[in-house]
């Protein structure tokens, strides 16, 4: 997958190489559906079915729960690794993509939403995290919103608890540094086109009461006019190649090149302005990528979430 952009030389003219990794493109069952393949239908489902003929990293039709990695690099040879939710499949994609891209570690975290498939991995960021009995480590910073820290504090309690209540043991967890962020600062700020949205679309027909669907997601990019649009979360109604086929026709059409992300890497320009916007409470993650590299690692300061 590549979006088409070059990276830019810096000063000393050697180049920085950002990324974007989609860790996962898929819904919270992920892709393969399970059903699919122990209660396969007759004819079966041809896009889960795929799975048994074609491993995951040749397969655009396999899935794991959304989840983006950025791979920043201000200058060449520095990296600042920022994961953008943290689901049920996130040791699956450690496993893979981790390995693959040489990714040492996680330096800071985004939530989106407080759905099993965006947190319930989190338990396993000890597992990238160094090791210590007595959680002795700096912790990484994690950002969210109110409602989602209300809820993680009930699915959680164990990462959230600062101290150890009397009588109880040490034991090795993940150490998190919460930290809540806005919730409506783009739909303020609004106006400016985007370089790359990344959206959500479950279902290929239909509606969803917290997702985006086909048609819906396909408005919503008409409606928000970026310069490229990839879809994300998708269910194993949508068939990768098949559906990329459709858009091609229907980006022509509208003037917007969209295309399903399938999981893998995809190159992007050091400046891109950036949008990941699902359904689930309308949050938007946004990051504009400056000049200013001081401002641009403190990731905090510049992601903003919305909720309208
Ligand atoms: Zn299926
Ligand atoms: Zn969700």
């Amino acid at each position: 997958m590549d979006v088409g952009v070059d990276v830019t030389e810096n000063g000393n003219g050697e180049q920085p190489h950002s990324a974007l990794i989609f860790l996962g493109t898929g819904c919270s069952s992920a892709v393969p559906n399970a059903m699919c393949l122990i209660q396969p239908s007759d004819p079966p489902c041809k896009v889960c079915f795929q799975s048994f003929s074609t491993p995951p990293e040749r397969n655009p039709n396999y899935r794991c729960n959304t989840s983006l990695l950025i791979d920043y690099s201000p200058r060449a040879g520095e990296h600042k690794y920022i994961l953008i939710d943290v689901g049920k499949t996130f040791r699956e994609q450690v496993l893979r993509w981790f390995t693959f891209y040489k990714i040492p570690q996680v330096d800071s975290i985004v939530l989106t939403h407080e759905h099993a498939d965006a947190v319930l991995g989190l338990d396993d960021i000890r597992a990238v995290q160094p090791f210590s009995p007595i959680n002795d480590i700096e912790p990484t910073p994690i950002f969210l919103n109110q409602h989602a820290m209300e809820s993680l504090k009930v699915k959680f309690p164990y990462l959230v608890q600062r101290t150890l209540k009397a009588g109880q043991e040490v034991r090795r967890v993940a150490q998190l540094d919460w930290k809540i962020i806005e919730n409506d600062y783009i739909s303020k700020r609004g106006g400016q086109q985007l370089d790359l949205l990344i959206i959500d679309t479950l279902y290929r027909n239909g509606s969803h009461n917290t997702h985006f669907c086909f048609p819906q997601t396909l408005e919503a990019i008409k409606r928000l006019q970026p310069k490229r649009a990839f879809l994300i979360g998708m269910t194993h109604e949508f068939d990768h190649q098949k559906d990329n086929e459709f858009l091609q026709d229907w980006s022509k059409r509208e003037g917007i090149p969209v295309q399903l992300a399938h999981d893998d890497s995809t190159p992007i320009h050091q400046y891109t302005q950036l949008a990941i916007l699902m359904k689930v409470y309308h949050i938007v993650v946004d990051y504009h990528w400056t000049r200013d590299t001081k401002k641009s690692l403190e990731i905090g300061q510049e992601l903003y979430s919305l909720v309208s």
